[in-house]
């Protein structure tokens, strides 16, 4: 259910991640810099130059937003929040955050971060660029120095768009839930407001696309449409974290999971457990105490002999924090270790002993019955 993003590296102790979608979007950065941007930009140049530049360019434009959502982590890090890290998505970044700010003054300082650190940079490399330059015309180097300086101006701009759950919608939500003390009424405002501008923005693409502005027209569409989704998106997610907030992982868990004994052979697992039941990952389990686990993955490599002579007890595994949770803790640990690891079962361990799993459309089923019930 979730696609695994890329760990690229680790700055101050956080993993610096990129979706996948950023490969493509850093080639087609790379190319409309150096065949379109630049030479207009800065005429007379080498030829080669205007490439060496879109990749310079591009890889500034990443660090960019790495050095923005940077500055978001660290100021939640100090409120307390638990980060994760910063995951790279097509438009910009999203430091992942395990918790609602504690309150509407962390929310507000932690969404203007970002913003003040991009105007900050752009101040500076703009100061640089013009200095080195001193009146005469743009060098490769300066002529990127001085482009990443704009492009951060842009970034501090777009960011402060007042759509929640942009940086901008943040503050307004650090505003209304400050002067009503209401989280949820100022989530689904700040939201409310951000769908209604992502809504205009692509209105206004549809708009330019008819009047014969069609790159132009195309890009505003995407990210009005971005803004739109990330929007109700995120007020969901406020519904999701209320509904299961405090809810303990027993409440979902099967009780009577699947298990298999250690003494049972790959090729009867196969036959009876994962062609029966279709699941990825079984409990193995001696005389009631959990000894581990065996996962589909594993199994992959036998050859059709190994499978008949070797028994699950000799492959399984420890069961580890990354596949293991306790029947006491919040069912949304549970939720976003699933998302952390891509899983979508758990085991719950108690003191050794199995004690159920727990599957994400277990969760799902019930935050979908809870809503509509509540209709919050
Ligand atoms: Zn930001």
């Amino acid at each position: 259910m979730f696609s695994k993003p890329l760990t690229l590296f680790r700055v101050f102790g956080f993993e610096v991640k990129a979706d996948w979608s950023w490969l493509i979007l850093g080639a087609l950065i790379v190319w409309s810099l150096a065949q379109g941007l630049f030479p207009a930009w800065y005429k007379g140049l080498d030829p080669a130059a205007y490439w060496i530049m879109g990749v310079a360019g591009a890889i500034g434009l990443f660090l960019s937003i790495v050095f923005h959502e940077l500055w978001h982590s660290l100021i939640a890090r100090k409120y307390g929040l638990d980060m994760r890290g910063i995951t790279l998505f097509l438009f910009g970044g999203v430091a992942e955050m395990g918790d609602e700010p504690p309150s509407p003054k962390a929310e507000f300082f932690l969404a203007v971060a970002g913003p003040v650190s991009s105007v900050v940079l752009a101040s500076v490399l703009l100061a640089v660029s013009y200095f080195i330059a001193g009146g005469g015309p743009m060098t490769p180097v300066t002529g990127v120095l001085n482009y990443l300086g704009y492009l951060n101006f842009i970034l501090a701009a777009f960011n402060l768009i007042p759509a929640f759950p942009l940086d901008g919608g943040r503050v307004l939500r650090a505003i209304l839930w400050g002067s009503w003390n209401d989280l949820r009424r100022a989530t689904r405002v700040a939201s409310s407001v951000g769908a209604v501008i992502g809504a205009a923005l692509m209105a206004l693409g549809a708009l330019q696309f008819f009047l014969g502005r069609s790159v132009g027209g195309l890009w505003t569409l995407i990210i009005g449409m971005f803004v739109r989704g990330a929007a109700k998106s995120s007020y969901r997610q406020l519904l999701f974290r209320r509904a299961l907030e405090g809810v303990p992982v027993r409440k979902f868990m099967a009780a009577d999971a699947v298990s298999v004994a250690p003494g049972t052979t790959v090729a009867k697992l196969v036959e009876d457990y994962i062609y029966k039941y279709q699941f990825k990952m079984y409990p193995v389990v001696d005389g009631g105490d959990l000894v581990g686990c065996v996962t589909l993955d594993q199994i992959k490599g036998l050859t059709p002999e190994d499978r008949v002579s070797r028994t699950v007890g000799e492959l399984a595994r420890g069961c580890s924090p990354d596949n293991t949770i306790g029947p006491d803790e919040d069912v949304l640990k549970a939720l976003s270790l699933m998302q952390k690891t891509g899983r979508s079962r758990l085991i719950v361990a108690d003191g050794g002993k199995l004690a159920g799993v727990i599957a994400l459309k277990d969760i799902m089923g019930y935050i979908a019955l809870k809503l509509d019930l509540e209709e919050m």
